[in-house]
């Protein structure tokens, strides 16, 4: 009913131009509005010629779709009027609800509640209506009608939507549905990106949003809408789970921006950072096949631009199509002598129409192809108008690969860039920002080709987890210390260094005789996180009188340095093998859940910050994505001769805390650091570990 109403009352419509009561009147009527338009007014007879209703209940029939504009403390009376005669769908354009405070506040809730007992569906408040071209629909007061088109737009934000509105007008791009929709205390994100997945007319969605309410349901509506249609998303604002005060490595180094950054790239949603950029990408997923792979063969007339083209695709990591012999022979009877008939191919500055078109066809049945691009630009002889007729033509034709068009100039390319447009070829404003779209593309396609997500599970031992974490909430405390963080961490499969707490010297060296040298001690206090940052942590212990050395110095000058802390003695600890030190961690963001952390560990990751991240749970193709996502995978890997970290290993580490957390939603952070791990035949050791636990 909000797409594609019969009828549609508009309350608060007014007589005099310039107030949004008369602007949405207008644009409905400039729209071509084939349904019934029922002004509400008690003051006006008629507005532009229509008759005017002095309230809903006056209307003979019952409208689809109502409009209200009136201000924010009569809505909910409207609101009441609307249950009473039956509409259901309803956008609120009024500001002065919950953007302004508690009253406001209070307002939108009174709405919200008759809407949800009335099975009334509210667009807004705060918002600047609905646009659907097709159907001529405009009830909005933000600019004239656009074309029709495939991309479906959603905005948080209405200034924004006018914005878009301006820059795709004056573009000429087309959309099937735009909708803002402002403070979303009804519909919002997850409602209108279900709706465009279902929508024939909408082959593309996109949007701008400031934050995401149902985190985990939109992740998982996503995912699978993204399979059909391209979702490209602006948004602004971060989560602010990176701001809380953080007690663990992960938490601490996961910024605001991280969540989305996993949520956007779990569900396949393609990031946008401007406009232009998604308008770049739009246009194309929305009116171009997908290219089957990276390969980009570049048409010019002119050196300079096909560099600039060369330049993207190396820095994209796209690939320039290798021409087949035949092409080249082929392109070479049809083009001049000095013509290169290699990618990128010139066809040279003088070259009419129809040698694009001879090159544009001669290059689109080379198997070696995935995506034509074409540049030009207006020297003396040029036709760019024909030429980008020629490109139409083509593209027309049989749709198995896609075009891309750089015309550069202004006024001498204007009426070919109108073409291209309206033939649905993308135009880009620079080679570089057409490659980066075909590099858009083929990370798209790259992601719907993914493998099913499959969730190992490993046999764990949970009773024992249960236990430790149920206790820890009964006697209300947070932080799981060392010993029993490694014993949750021992029932999900991890191994941890033998050792035991030594309260005196003799103690100490007791310990290490059994464990056998070397060994390493470290300072027992449940109020020292970091040890070694307070010099509580000592390695390659050989002998008895080293261990006792270390235990007598540890215990004189940490007290010193930290008089508040209750020392409960040394850990004495076997020492591990020479491995590489990583982390592995989590931190549960409040919208989206877990986030898995993986990076390079011991005690510089705060400095290095080397880290990747992911939602949990992982599935073992992207535990290991994350690990190729660092900088420190090349060191694992093995450089210069060096045997390589079993790298299968860690990312099951991360596959199983994946599960630990995913088992155990009261886990709200976890760090292994170090997790010390080695060649493959080694076991790799959960060396130090934290975390903590709250009621949920
Ligand atoms: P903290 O993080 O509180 O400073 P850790 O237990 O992580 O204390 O130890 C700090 C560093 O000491 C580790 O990153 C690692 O380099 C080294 N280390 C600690 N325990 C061992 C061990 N058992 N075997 C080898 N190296 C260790
Ligand atoms: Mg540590």
């Amino acid at each position: 009913m909000f797409f594609n109403p019969n009828s549609v009352a508009i309350v608060g419509a007014s007589q005099t131009a310039g107030k949004v009561g008369y602007e949405i009147l207008a644009n409905m009527i400039a729209a071509g509005y084939k349904g019934k338009l029922f002004p509400v007014n008690n003051k006006a007879e008629t507005i532009e010629g229509l008759k005017c209703y002095p309230d809903l209940e006056s209307i003979s029939q019952i409208p689809d779709l109502v409009i209200i504009i009136l201000p924010a403390h009569i809505v909910p009376s409207i609101m009441e009027q609307c249950a009473k005669i039956g509409t259901k769908s309803v956008i609120i354009i009024s500001a002065g609800f919950k953007e302004v405070g508690q009253e406001g506040r209070k307002l939108e809730q009174r709405v919200i509640q008759i809407a949800r007992q009335a099975g009334i569906r509210v667009i807004g408040p705060n918002c600047l209506g609905v646009i659907v071209p097709a159907n001529h629909v405009n009830a909005s007061f933000g600019g004239s009608l656009p074309h029709k088109g495939g991309i479906g737009y959603l905005s948080q934000s209405g200034a924004l939507l006018a914005a878009i509105l301006d820059t795709a007008n004056s573009n000429g791009i087309g959309f099937s549905k735009l909708v803002s929709i402002g403070n979303k205390a009804d519909v919002d994100e997850l409602d209108l990106i279900k709706a465009f997945g279902e929508d024939p007319e909408t082959r593309v969605i996109a949007g701008y949003l400031e934050n995401i309410a149902d985190g985990n349901d939109f992740v998982r509506a996503a995912e699978k809408i993204s399979h059909d249609k391209p979702i490209l998303l602006m948004k602004s604002g971060g989560t602010g789970a990176g701001a809380q005060a953080a007690a663990s490595h992960t938490g601490s180094l996961a910024g605001s921006e991280t969540a989305y950054e996993a949520v956007f790239e779990r569900a396949g949603i393609i990031r946008c950072f401007s406009i232009k950029r998604q308008f770049d990408f739009a246009q194309a997923f929305a009116n171009q096949p997908l290219p089957a792979s990276n390969r980009v063969a570049v048409i010019t007339n002119a050196g300079g631009p096909g560099i600039m083209a060369a330049d993207a695709i190396e820095r994209y990591g796209l690939e320039f199509a290798v021409l087949t012999d035949e092409t080249m022979k082929k392109l070479a009877e049809g083009l001049p002598p000095a013509a290169n008939v290699h990618n990128p191919i010139d066809v040279l500055g003088d070259a009419l129409a129809d040698k694009y078109e001879f090159a544009i066809d001669v290059v689109r049945n080379d198997p070696n192809v995935d995506a034509i691009l074409v540049l030009l630009t207006p020297q003396a002889m040029t036709e760019s108008t024909a030429t980008a007729e020629a490109m139409a033509r083509a593209s027309n034709e049989k749709g198995d690969k896609p075009f891309f068009a750089s015309f550069l100039g202004a006024d001498k390319v204007a009426e070919a860039i109108r073409v291209l447009v309206d033939n649905g070829i993308p135009q880009y404003d620079s080679p570089e920002s057409a490659v980066l779209t075909i590099k858009m593309m083929v990370n798209y396609v790259k992601w719907r080709k993914r493998p099913r997500r499959v969730v190992k599970l490993f046999a764990v031992n949970r009773r024992k987890v249960e236990m430790i974490v149920e206790k820890h909430l009964r006697q209300g405390v947070r932080e799981i210390g060392e010993t029993e963080s490694k014993e949750i961490l021992e029932a999900y499969g991890f191994v941890t260094p033998k050792g035991a707490v030594a309260a005196t010297a003799d103690q100490a060296a007791g310990i290490a005789q059994q464990l056998g040298f070397p060994v390493v001690m470290k300072i027992w206090s449940p109020d020292i996180l970091h040890k070694s940052d307070v010099g509580g942590v000592r390695v390659g212990l050989k002998n008895a009188r080293d261990v006792m050395d270390a235990f007598d110095l540890m215990m004189y000058r940490i007290p010193k340095k930290m008089p508040e802390a209750n020392i409960l003695g040394v850990l004495v600890q076997e020492m591990c093998g020479s491995g590489k030190e990583v982390i592995l961690g989590m931190n549960r963001d409040p919208h989206f859940g877990p986030l898995m952390m993986f990076g390079m560990g011991g005690t510089m990751v705060e400095v290095l910050k080397d880290v990747s991240f992911y939602l949990a749970p992982l599935t073992a193709e992207e535990a290991r994505q994350m690990l190729v996502n660092t900088k420190t995978y090349k060191i694992l890997v093995g450089t210069r001769g060096e045997k390589g970290v079993d790298i299968d290993v860690v990312a099951e580490g991360l596959q199983r805390l994946s599960q630990l957390v995913t088992e155990f939603p009261q886990i709200q952070e976890l760090d292994i650091n170090p997790f010390i791990v080695g060649p493959a035949g080694i076991t790799p050791i959960a060396v130090d570990a934290r975390m903590s636990v709250e009621k949920i």
